[in-house]
């Protein structure tokens, strides 16, 4: 009999993966189903970074390459904190990892285990939460509101950390709000850390260049360099640049943290796909033209599902200020009850009756650690986010 470890004990298939096999049968029997529950870009990678690929390949770079990036790749790396974040790194304080999804596991398999706790604001990565507790420590969920934009408050933050307090992560823009944390939203969380010497902070920047509003993208270690010391930022190229299949991710932090996520990423994956290195490096490096063409993109589809959603009653939501997600609000419907007869009492029974009754995928808030929502993803075309848009209208006036 299988016996799956201890560091799986308390993580399940997340809602998420649920749902994407619950779609994918779905189109498997030959139902039409609209999926706005991907999180990632609808578009090819640019044609620039596949000949930096294919370049690559052809020129031998199919080899191991140093387990934190290639030369190259971290030179790409600094250049862009330097550029856009006004940040100085020496090489030895960048890791190029798997995607940034294994720049978080290692970081944190690096440094937590029994006994640790990680603050979360809720809502967050459901990823964040089950990696966690892959270690053995504990997800403190600390729950933020919509009235305050979805902001972690200082005084909350603070009532949370305990002695055993390792990391807080933040995530801005958030997935799955699309909220961005100024330097006025971050200024006191960061006095709190400057106050809390034991508690690191994890920053998750992924979709830095999903924003809507030019600017608004603050990082903290370039707002409190007098913390970098316990300071780890996360980046990637995969959704910026239409990349999640590449799988390079990379994370840049004090020596002492790098030093252990090498060690991590040297028993696990000695190194990510060096074809895939050169790739991001044309990315990181390259013309940046692609960025905005598909930020322009996502600001029309945006606001085409934000005019469906004003217009639906019971459904609320504010305009996200970054990433391709919405997160809708339906609160004041749960409870209803479909033509079925089915009493719609929590988020993942609200998405499966949009599923299966109507035909459009979505994610249930609760699987952030926000119930009374769900997550819609604009990162798909036109046409397909008009007829999903539909489908929860319908979906929605037909619950009494
Ligand atoms: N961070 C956030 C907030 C994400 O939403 C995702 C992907 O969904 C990732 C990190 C992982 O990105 P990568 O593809 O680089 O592993």
């Amino acid at each position: 009999v299988f016996k799956p470890s201890s560091a799986l004990s308390k993580v399940g298939p997340s809602a998420i993966s649920r749902m994407m096999a619950a779609t994918a049968e779905m189109k498997r029997q030959g139902r039409d189903v609209i999926g706005l529950h991907v999180g990632e870009p609808d578009f090819n990678t640019p044609e620039n970074i596949l000949d930096a690929a294919n370049r690559a390949m052809r020129n031998g770079e199919t080899h191991y390459s140093a387990l934190d990036g290639s030369p190259a790749v971290k030179a790409a790396v600094l250049e862009k904190f330097r550029r856009e974040n006004g940040l100085n790194f020496t090489a030895d304080e960048v890791v190029v990892t798997t995607g940034a999804k294994m720049m978080i596991f290692s970081a944190f398999m690096a440094s937590i285990g029994p006994g640790d706790e990680v603050i979360l604001p809720a809502p967050y990565w459901v990823s964040y939460s089950d990696i966690v507790e892959m270690m053995g420590a504990t997800p403190v969920i600390l729950p933020t509101k919509a009235e305050d934009g979805f902001v972690l408050k200082a005084a909350d933050l603070e009532a949370a950390i305990t002695p055993n307090t390792r990391w807080i992560l933040i995530n801005s823009p958030s997935n799955p709000t699309g909220t961005i944390y100024s330097a006025e939203d971050y200024a006191p969380l960061l006095d709190v850390l400057a106050e809390n010497p034991h508690v690191w902070l994890m920053v998750d920047d992924m979709y830095e260049h999903l924003i809507f509003d030019p600017g608004t993208f603050v990082t903290p270690a370039q707002l409190r360099p007098d913390l970098r010391d316990r300071i780890l930022t996360v980046n990637g190229v995969s959704k910026a640049y239409a990349m999640t299949g590449w799988r390079i991710g990379y994370g840049a932090g004090p020596l002492p943290l790098m030093k252990a996520i090498r060690a991590v990423v040297s028993q696990s994956t000695s190194c990510t796909c060096t074809i895939a290195q050169a790739a991001a490096v044309e990315a990181l490096t390259g013309p940046q033209e692609a960025v905005s063409a598909y930020l322009a993109e996502y600001r029309s589809r945006r606001s085409l599902i934000m005019e469906e959603l004003h217009t639906i009653p019971g459904l609320v939501c504010a305009a996200p200020a970054g990433t391709f997600y919405a997160f809708v609000d339906w609160r004041a419907l749960v409870g209803s009850i479909t033509p079925g007869g089915e009493v719609l009492a929590d988020d993942e029974t609200f998405c499966h009756y949009m599923l299966q009754e109507h035909g459009v995928a979505v994610v249930p808030g609760a699987a952030f650690g926000a119930a009374g929502y769900f997550r819609i993803s604009f990162a798909s075309d036109e046409q397909s986010l008009r007829q999903g848009m539909a489908r929860i209208r319908l979906g929605c006036a037909a619950l009494t």
